[in-house]
């Protein structure tokens, strides 16, 4: 059986750095000479090419235009490739590939995020394993197909469900974590793949990659002492469609009357609620508390334990295929990618 095609796409972040010996200076590595660079990559078994941003960004600089820019990669070249690594600053590597997530429905390959807390070039890098191993991860193959057939995020020995991740620490080399889900895959000695847990699309359905994102939304952390004035001005900003209301715990917030009555009130005009928690762990059950069976009553979407990060995406993404109210909440509330349970 022939090796599998693998698609490299460098967007930009530490992982594609190389120290300037000279002066010090990072700067952006030229993937053309990948295989240079890292002549273990000549060791797996399968073809690499590689795609990169012409001007390749720190992550901090993500947006829309970006991953619509990823998304079409993946689309242009799916018939071709087995599967896809992109190598994505780890700063924002959560929010896009959810976004990826909901972008490309009926995905049946793998698409692997990845990106590193040291550059490539650097000694004590965490670059090289990330690299090999998100390839490696992206080339398995039973029966010809791919193991994996979602977008999922590779980070110090951990393969996650992308949707599920968050960057929980800005110096470890273990970055991200994944608490209301568990690994896909594990790699240590050998490469443990927990194959219950992934997702397992309908191999028949033709791919649909949705582009048109809406970014009308908010995001709300709620906190003790948080001020009617503050609350009413972002929730009447203009063009606003839809919320996300970070509360406490399992879905709690405050019970005072200025507070409920403006979140009715905003409900009324046609904006979307999503209630979600501000933990990392754990879900929102609305109703559990009497401080949040107000939020259930007048009609707040739950966000059960997704997180914040996949609830942004889910958000833009729902709200670009304009449906009605009813439709909205049904759909939120359903695990429509694996990023909620
Ligand atoms: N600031 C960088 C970025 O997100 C950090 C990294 O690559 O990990 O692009």
């Amino acid at each position: 059986m022939a090796n599998p095609n693998i698609l490299l796409i460098y967007t930009g972040g530490t992982i594609g750095m190389i120290k300037d010996f000279k002066t010090g200076v990072l700067k952006a590595f030229d993937f053309k000479n990948l295989l240079d660079k890292i002549p273990e990559l000549l060791l797996l078994e399968c073809a690499i090419e590689t795609v990169s941003f012409k001007d390749p960004i720190d992550s901090s600089n993500m947006n829309l235009e970006y991953w619509v820019q990823i998304a079409e990669l993946i689309e242009f070249n799916y018939d071709n490739y087995d599967g896809f690594v992109v190598l994505h600053g780890s700063d924002t590597m959560s929010y896009t590939a959810s976004a990826l997530s909901f972008m490309l429905e009926n995905l049946t390959k793998p698409v692997v995020f990845t990106g590193s807390q040291l550059p490539i070039g650097d000694l004590r890098t965490d670059a090289k394993e990330n690299l090999i191993t998100s390839i490696q991860m992206a080339s398995l193959q039973e029966n010809g197909k791919p193991v994996v057939k979602e977008v999922c995020l590779y980070f110090e020995y951990k393969l996650y469900r992308a949707n599920r991740t968050t960057k929980l620490n800005a110096e470890n080399f273990k970055a991200f974590a994944s608490l209301n889900y568990p690994e896909l895959a594990e790699s240590g000695v050998h490469l443990k793949v927990n194959a219950d847990y992934l997702l397992k699309p309908d191999l028949e359905k033709k791919m649909i990659v949705h582009k048109d994102l809406d970014p009308n939304i908010a995001l709300i952390k709620l906190f003790p002492g948080i001020t009617e004035a503050f609350l009413k001005s972002v929730l009447t900003t203009e063009g606003l469609k839809a919320v996300i209301l970070e509360t406490f715990g399992a879905g709690n917030c405050t019970t005072e009357s200025w507070f409920l009555s403006l979140l009715k009130e905003t409900i009324n005009r046609g904006i979307h609620i999503i209630n979600t928690t501000q933990c990392v762990g754990g879900s929102v059950m609305m109703g559990h508390y009497e401080t949040s069976n107000q939020l259930r009553i007048m009609g707040v979407v739950s966000g059960k334990d997704i997180t914040t990060e996949a609830a942004l995406c889910k958000l833009m993404y729902l709200l670009g295929l304009n449906m009605s109210e009813k439709e909205f909440k049904t759909n939120f509330e359903t695990s429509l990618r694996g990023e909620m349970s």
